[in-house]
């Protein structure tokens, strides 16, 4: 995939995209990422790329010339041609469609991707209604720029590229990962077709991903639960299950209403209750 942001601070991804999984996947060839200098695209001897809202008002918004520029600089296809170029032109904006792993999951089908981060008061509207085909929000919160959410995407996204994990089952088990479709898994015990083996490390079947812990089994004597220690296979595997399924309902309820639960889950609710 090949992913240009553009910015006026550059040197702000000095860092974030250079570790990890992003820098392996950068290094294996499966991810370019270009920075843009928006400056680079003014014509005017300060490199001015905002200016005062009309209307009056707080702030100064960025213009859209050099923007356009930059895009255009990019040989993007047109609007109505990207998603058969499996190209997108996002802008980063508060007011945008939230970011979660389904839209991760979509764009790491793409080609290419241009990210627009915005600064000061935001962006000339014309930006988003004619230049991006999509507008996305990483939560709602309002951040000086669009920089660390950029940082965010292309995280979030590296991860599902194919081949940028070590361990390709990984991605399919995290959080909030609910099925090849994302639409939820009809048997709804975490296991699916295309999922990893039971024996792996979760399977989170939509929900939020179970404890984790290694060694040492008593750390201050805080212990590992018994089950993971000494439990066999199909014990770990209905604690697992039941351990998701108590922290989704506890931290994220809302999720629970999109994942199909079996009869099985359903006891394991029920056991939870009981304790
Ligand atoms: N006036 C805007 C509003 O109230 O929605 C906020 C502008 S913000 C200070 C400047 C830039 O930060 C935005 O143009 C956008 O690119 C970025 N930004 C702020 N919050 C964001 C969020 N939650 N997700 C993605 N980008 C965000």
């Amino acid at each position: 995939m090949e992913v240009h942001i553009i910015t006026i601070f550059p040197d702000l991804f000095r860092g974030p995209l250079d570790y990890g999984i992003v820098r392996r996947a950068r290094e294996a060839g499966l991810l370019n990422i270009e920075i843009q200098d928006l400056r680079a695209f003014t014509r005017d001897r300060h490199r001015t790329v905002d200016d005062r809202p009309f209307g009056g008002g707080e702030g100064m918004i960025l213009k859209p010339e050099p923007i356009f520029e930059c895009v255009e600089s990019l040989n993007v296809a047109p609007r109505d041609q990207r998603v058969a170029s499996r190209q997108s032109v996002v802008l980063l904006s508060a007011q945008g469609k939230r970011f979660d792993q389904k839209l991760a999951s979509e764009l790491s089908e793409l080609d290419r991707m241009v990210l627009i981060c915005g600064r000061y008061e935001g962006v000339d509207e014309r930006v988003g209604a004619y230049l991006a085909d999509r507008e996305i929000s990483i939560g709602d919160y309002v951040l000086s720029g669009g920089e660390l959410g950029a940082a965010v995407i292309v995280d979030a996204v590296t991860r599902l590229i194919p081949g940028a994990l070590g361990n390709e089952a990984s991605t399919r088990q995290e959080s909030f990962y609910a099925g090849p479709e994302l639409g939820g898994d009809s048997a709804g015990d975490g296991a699916r077709p295309t999922q990893a083996k039971p024996d792996s490390t979760c399977g989170s079947g939509g929900l939020l991903d179970y404890p984790h812990y290694t060694r040492p089994a008593d750390f201050r004597g805080m212990k590992v639960p018994e089950v993971l220690v000494n439990g066999n296979h199909e014990e770990i595997k209905r604690w697992r299950r039941r351990s998701a399924l108590e922290k989704t309902a506890s931290n994220r309820p809302d999720l629970l209403q999109s994942v199909p639960l079996s009869e099985r889950d359903r006891e394991l609710i029920g056991e939870s209750r009981e304790q």
